[in-house]
């Protein structure tokens, strides 16, 4: 059975693994040692401690002009909350104990950066919470229909009360690929550039990737280094997610993840980004809390979030619910032989 060389070892453990050293491992590397690897770092790294976050999605539309044909979320007969709803959303977040809302939504045709800011100000002259919202998807939708900088957008946010950023719309950072799934959307090098100039400026940012659909091995490897070597310059990510694409109700024809695949992909994540991202997180609304609990053992240290509500996954075929209370968390953990933690969005313990 092949061994992994020395050599290789000591570039994952330095953090300068090679991309030809991911595809040996692929390719040669049994599962099982691969997982023990993960594993062997995450431990280094995290302790046996594994956290999770009370948090609440607000979808505020499903409205959206894009055209990503692996989305089931729009939907051109939509709704849009009303600020009162999304208020009295924030609301009920924080009665059941939440330090964040996740604000999302799809992109109304010709809405600028106003609109964002007025939704950001109403919240936060309401309420103490942290807002963590929009993706770079819609910070350039409202810099292009308000005519300013990705910067000017970015510090406009953040003077409205944008404390941090979800990485979605980052799907594979590989051109040839978005131009085939998501042809409407912001550009690789568009992205890294709102993900870069939101760092510099003190937002804080998850990294996530879409796999599962057409992409190749090469280019799921290539976006893990993209998104390093942001990381090496700016330092701002605060997690990496990995996201299985669910087909059901899109228009994108994808062969979907095995959950074997599903947990090699989380071990790769932590190989690749030892000393340079701490966190690896599983979403337990695409993976199911099986899986979730599996995975501790595969190199992730983080559950994600309560929710509280979910739908995007769900209108794809997601199955495994919207909402996860605290005691569902540290019941998963704890019977996996590690320590539940919360943590508040920015990974302070509470
Ligand atoms: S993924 Fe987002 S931008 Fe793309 S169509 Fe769906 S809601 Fe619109």
């Amino acid at each position: 059975m092949a061994v992994i060389p020395d050599d290789l070892l000591d570039r994952v453990w330095n953090g300068s693994i090679l991309h030809k050293d991911v595809y040996y491992l692929l390719k040669k590397i049994p599962s099982f040692k691969l997982f023990s690897l993960a594993d062997e770092l995450c431990r280094d790294v995290n302790g046996d401690i594994v956290t999770y976050v009370i948090n609440r999605n607000i979808n505020f539309t499903n409205l959206c002009v894009g055209t990503c044909k692996f989305c089931a979320f729009r939907d051109d007969n939509g709704y849009v909350l009303s600020m009162n709803e999304i208020l009295g959303k924030v609301e009920e977040a924080l009665d059941l104990g939440a330090t964040e809302v996740c604000i999302q939504g799809g992109l109304l045709d010709g809405v600028g950066i106003s609109y964002y800011c007025n939704l950001l100000e109403n919240i936060k002259s309401s309420y103490d919470i942290h807002i963590h919202a929009f993706s770079s998807m819609e910070v350039f939708h409202a810099a292009n229909n308000s005519n300013i900088s990705i910067k000017n957008a970015l510090l406009e946010l953040k003077k409205a009360g944008l404390d941090s950023m979800p990485g979605t719309a980052a799907e594979i950072l590989v051109d040839d690929v978005r131009k085939v799934i998501c042809p409407g959307k912001l550009s690789s090098d568009q992205w890294i550039d709102v993900i870069k100039t939101a760092h510099r400026l003190g937002i804080p940012t998850t990294a996530t990737m879409m796999y599962g659909h057409i992409e190749t091995e090469n280019n799921r490897i290539e976006h893990l280094f993209e998104i390093r070597e942001i990381q090496k310059e700016t330092g701002g990510f605060t997690e990496f997610i990995p996201l299985p694409f669910l087909s059901k109700n899109t228009s994108l024809a994808g062969h979907c993840s095995t959950h074997l695949e599903d947990l090699k992909m989380h071990a790769l994540a932590r190989i690749v980004f030892h000393t340079h991202i701490k966190n690896i997180q599983i979403s337990w609304v695409k993976l199911g809390k099986k899986l979730a609990r599996l995975s501790l053992f595969c190199g992730v240290n983080d559950l994600g979030g309560t929710l509280m509500e979910e739908n995007i996954s769900k209108s794809a075929g997601g199955a495994y619910g919207e909402r996860m209370v605290p005691q569902e968390f540290e019941s998963i953990i704890s019977t996996a032989g590690r320590i539940p933690k919360r943590r508040t969005t920015l990974y302070q313990f509470r």
